[in-house]
């Protein structure tokens, strides 16, 4: 891999056999860190509730927890900690870092949550808002609410930022994003997911969009539109680094590659199977190198 222009690999939690493995490759270990997704039929409790008071429906891909649960915050802060007590990746990139949802389809059902009475409690308290009833909550605080959410999703990151800066200082901090722009799906990205870009400035260094095309209905050429759309909601000194998705490749890549706004670095999901096949291989090497030139001194993964 290393020979076709790959310098980094990402992988689930502190696996200790991958850290193994990047060493003994050279290439540098990133951690896909899992913060807001559970096994809902293990932890029933952790069901967000919608707004007819009753647990959200919810697919396969679901993510995003209840944040009143504060026994499973707890255990999500212990497993960082004694990861980066432990070992020295070159980043960590937060995962699931959201309300409730999935976006990995071309069709989502999206639903507002979490009223249980303990995050409403939380709601009212932070926006001194007096409504106990999420229709009312909807009705007439629908940007307060909005607001608390995504600035609550943006405090967790920026206590598991410090955290990890405190032991890390150079350890990039990643976030995977909900790949939509802020105005598609009547604002989805915040009103459901609560991923502000804005907000999420202060922990984050490297925002990553999850390009996953063929999952989610769209072409090849959705990384680069993104991209050029871009500098309308990514802070400024704040990178974007898209992943995309093996099932897609090569076309999302070579698209990505023409893009005049470049992406820092690349991630492709599942992107190590590409390099049994040796002309996919130099696809990858060609593009990353045209990528690359884009980001002069630049040192990305
Ligand atoms: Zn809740």
């Amino acid at each position: 891999m290393k020979d076709y222009g790959v310098n980094a690999r990402w992988f689930h939690l502190f696996n200790e056999a991958a850290f193994e493995a990047c060493a003994e490759q050279e290439l540098e270990a990133c951690v896909e860190f899992k913060t807001f997704r559970a096994d809902f039929q293990a932890h029933p409790e952790l069901i967000p509730i919608g707004v007819d008071r009753k647990p959200i429906r919810y697919g396969r891909l679901v993510q995003g927890i209840c944040l009143s649960q504060k026994e499973y915050l707890a255990k999500i802060e212990e497993e960082l900690l004694a990861g980066i007590k432990q070992f020295k990746p070159r980043g960590i990139w937060l995962d699931y870092l959201t309300y409730a949802g999935w976006f990995e389809t071309s069709e989502p059902d999206l639903q507002e949550s979490c009223f249980c009475p303990d995050c409403i409690a939380d709601f009212c308290n932070t926006a001194a808002v007096d409504a106990a009833d999420p229709q009312e909550i909807l009705a007439c605080y629908s940007e307060e609410w909005k607001q608390h959410k995504c600035r609550k999703i943006a405090d967790f990151a920026l206590h598991y930022a410090r955290l990890i800066k405190a032991h890390g200082p150079d350890c990039i901090v990643g976030a995977y994003m909900c790949p939509w722009t802020p105005d598609e799906f009547d604002g989805a990205l915040t009103r459901i997911f609560a991923q502000s870009y804005h907000d999420l400035a202060e922990a984050i260094d490297v925002y990553t969009p999850l390009i996953y095309g063929s999952k989610s209905g769209r072409g090849p050429a959705w990384g680069r539109e993104w991209l050029a759309q871009s500098a309308g909601f990514v802070p400024e000194g704040r990178k974007a680094q898209l992943i995309l998705d093996a099932l897609d490749y090569p076309e999302s890549l070579e698209e990505t590659a023409r893009s005049e706004v470049p992406s820092w670095g690349i991630q492709v999901f599942a992107g190590a199977s590409l390099f049994r096949d040796k002309e996919k291989a130099i696809v990858f090497r060609n593009s990353v190198e045209t990528i690359r030139n884009l980001l002069p001194g630049d040192r990305s993964v």
